[in-house]
């Protein structure tokens, strides 16, 4: 029998004894607020008659919510560790299993093991006397992506003809409708605290946030210039990092970034100090962790030949010129191009700071939008009709862009879309491509809200299209006046593989508008 032995209705959660998660809330920095909500947890975990004796009720369910990266998982550990309580940890992904019944079965005995917590003995230092103190003692149960269990329920899709969907939704459900018993049955007197952690608040069942479950919500931000530089000192302590490094340079230079990226960072940044035999992490190793951070991996797999490079050099450096012209002749606030690489193929912004992006008014999104139109419109300026998908992920990020544009943020006259559409309109919500520039973390995960009807959605979709064009045309003529230099710069970045923003600068100097293009030849 293949499923001998197998016992599926065991949860995997993983339980571990007196704050041994080892995390304290002073591991964790730049989401202050929530931290101090969460404060009073710690409090209700360390001492739970004292609030049964007042009379106050403690939250039922703790939902954090927020990009992921962030922390969620770090200040839940935080929690436990602080009040020395018993961590249970599960994704909410564990309980989805075909099999129908598992994740109910699942449910039931994480709940069990959480109210009587007896598993915790099984580590063998512990005296009996502290075992009973474990029983029904106050513990924190974790359940990361929760959306992948509590999804909105279907309701009228449930008649499917495939047979193996319908199972699945069906498992799906029942496991929630598992979870949502235990929660309504939970004695919250007895001191376990729930959390859930989700980037996807909006794909929650409803039920699941009602009062006396989920009922208490924290947002967790990625955090700001400051925050960034407490998250990058904390990690910084744990390696051996020289004093010269100026951690603060980074903070302000790095808008975006989520806490697992800066930790990632560091820990780069240690691994390039050991590969080139350096003592401890120098300023130079720093730098060398963000380039490879932030221009990543090659985006192609495959070596480019000439004619393949010379299609991406069109595009990039039509993406980078753009910007440096935007801010030379329009005084715009857009990232500027610091350096390109061929071989990486990717640009590496200079970018703004977090006000400046948390601000950003209707000239600045405009050109932003232009900016990445740019790659397109000088494959247009060099090659006339004949342009390539070389720049598709800048258009699908433009149009994307666009949208946004004339929809949430509503800059351009308003139109008013939101309100809660209907169910079938809710399940066929777009999720977008990620913005090419950083900044986009800042846009609640790229979310459009559908629109209430589909007169409305055409109508976005002309008005993205008609801004699209309009912003195109223009960099095509901004881009055609400045042909000499586009040239020139696509040839120096052909030779020598790389080009900085400086260099970009003085060949806009040499080439200004209109020069013929023969000059070159
Ligand atoms: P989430 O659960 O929100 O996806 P995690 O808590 O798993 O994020 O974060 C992953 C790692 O990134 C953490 O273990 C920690 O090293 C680092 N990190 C994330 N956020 C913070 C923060 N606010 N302060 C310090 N370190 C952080």
């Amino acid at each position: 029998d293949l499923w001998q032995g197998i016992d599926f209705s065991r949860s995997k959660a993983e339980a571990r004894v007196d704050g041994s998660t080892g995390v304290k809330f002073c591991d964790v920095a730049g989401i202050d607020e929530a931290v101090e909500e969460l404060q009073e947890l710690v409090r209700y975990l360390k001492n739970p008659e004292l609030f049964d004796k007042m009379g106050i009720k403690p939250p039922h369910g703790v939902l954090l919510e927020g990009p992921p990266g962030c922390g969620k998982t770090l200040v839940a550990k935080a929690i436990a560790g602080e009040a020395g309580v018993p961590f249970y940890q599960m994704a909410g992904s564990e309980f989805v299993e075909v099999l129908v019944g598992v994740g109910s079965a699942r449910i039931r005995d994480l709940f069990k093991r959480a109210k009587m917590v007896y598993i915790v003995v099984f580590h063998v230092s512990i005296s009996l006397e502290n075992w009973w103190c474990q029983v029904n003692k106050p513990s924190v149960i974790f359940i990361d992506e929760i959306d992948a269990l509590a999804t909105r329920r279907q309701g009228i899709f449930k008649e499917s003809s495939d047979q193996l969907y319908n199972a699945a939704t069906q498992e799906r459900e029942t496991t929630l409708n598992q979870l949502l018993i235990e929660l309504d049955g939970f004695d919250t007197g007895k001191g376990v605290i729930f959390l859930a952690a989700t980037n996807r608040k909006d794909l929650l069942d409803p039920a699941l946030l009602r009062p006396g479950r989920f009922d208490r919500k924290i947002r967790i931000r990625p955090p700001g210039a400051k925050g960034r530089l407490d998250i990058l000192k904390i990690h910084a302590s744990k390696v051996k990092m020289s004093d010269s490094v100026d951690l603060s340079s980074y903070a302000q230079n790095l808008p975006g970034w989520t806490g697992a990226k800066l930790a990632q960072l560091v820990q780069e940044a240690a691994l390039v100090a050991v590969r080139k035999r350096h003592n401890s992490i120098l300023q130079s190793d720093m730098d060398d962790a963000v380039d490879r951070l932030t221009v990543g991996p090659k985006r192609v797999g495959i070596e480019l030949g000439y004619q393949g490079q010379c299609r991406r050099a069109t595009t990039e450096v039509g993406v980078a010129l753009t910007s440096h012209l935007l801010r030379r002749h329009e005084n715009a606030i857009v990232e500027c191009c610091d350096r390109i690489s061929i071989t990486l193929s990717q640009l590496v912004f200079h970018r703004l700071d977090d006000e400046a992006y948390m601000f950003e008014r209707e000239p600045q999104l405009l050109h932003r939008l232009q900016v990445l139109l740019g790659g397109r419109a000088a494959e247009e300026v060099i090659y006339g009709r004949d342009t390539s998908k070389a720049s598709v992920d800048y258009l699908a990020s433009a149009s994307w862009l666009a949208r946004k544009i004339l929809t949430i943020w509503n800059l351009e006259n308003p139109m008013v879309i939101h309100g809660e559409p209907p169910p079938w309109r809710k399940s066929a919500r777009f999720v977008g491509p990620r913005l090419d520039f950083e900044g986009s973390l800042y846009d609640d995960y790229n979310l459009i809200e559908p629109p209430l009807n589909f007169k409305l959605d055409d109508e976005v979709a002309e008005r993205t299209e008609e801004l699209i064009r309009k912003m195109y045309g223009k960099t095509v003529s901004l881009l055609r006046s400045h042909h000499a230099a586009l040239l020139k710069a696509i040839k120096v970045l052909l030779n020598q593989k790389e080009i900085s923003g400086e260099e970009l600068d003085f060949i806009l100097n040499n080439y200004p508008p209109q020069t013929p293009v023969r000059v070159l030849e």
